[in-house]
């Protein structure tokens, strides 16, 4: 049995990673500019398809442990192995190429997020505080001692929405978090 899946995996690393690694290399070669995104998303969707087709070998694994037909058992958990290995060569690509080449513009630093967080949660409201209190801009209650603002973090006793200010910015402008940071240090 312990030698069945060796050699399947054997098969794996010396016929099926290669073609795997031949494949990515064609693709470089067809693509010289092949641009950093569009190359990420191709390797997203090879990682979904690989992902599907682990959940549904992992199906007809279970499938199988409840029969005796251990061969095929075996080779299904072999296909799962190269499977899982294959997803982690694409994620480690993907990683590979999100490092950011020395400076990136689009990077959000830690002192951005700092700064961000740090702009005045009073300077983002509709109106003005009585005593830390105001209507809650979340769920647009009329209360106006629902929401409070301590800490520069907000938090409302009706909705239960609590969060600070980039938090805030995401939810009541419907931006991502790096836009948030960027609009609130901007
Ligand atoms: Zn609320």
């Amino acid at each position: 049995m312990i030698d069945d899946i060796a050699e399947i995996l054997d098969e794996w690393k010396t016929e099926v990673m290669p073609r795997v690694r031949v494949g990515i290399k064609e693709l470089r070669a067809e693509y010289p500019d092949f641009e950093r995104e569009r190359r990420t998303e191709y390797l997203k969707g090879r990682m979904e398809e690989m992902i599907f087709k682990t959940f549904y070998l992992m199906n007809d694994y279970d499938d199988l442990s409840k029969g005796n037909d251990v061969d095929s058992r075996l080779f299904v958990g072999g296909q799962i192995i190269g499977s899982i290995k294959t997803i982690r060569k694409l994620q480690g690509e993907i990683i590979a190429l999100r490092r950011p080449e020395g400076t990136n513009k689009n990077e959000i630093t830690e002192d951005m997020k700092q700064r961000a967080r740090e702009v005045p949660f009073e300077s983002l409201l509709p109106g003005e505080l009585k005593r830390g209190r105001c209507a809650c801009p979340i769920h647009g209650g009329k209360n106006v001692m629902s929401f409070e603002v301590k800490d520069n973090r907000g938090k409302c006793y009706s909705c239960h929405w609590s969060g600070d200010t980039v938090q805030f910015v995401m939810d009541t402008q419907g931006k991502n978090f790096p836009d948030a940071v960027r609009y609130l240090i901007a």
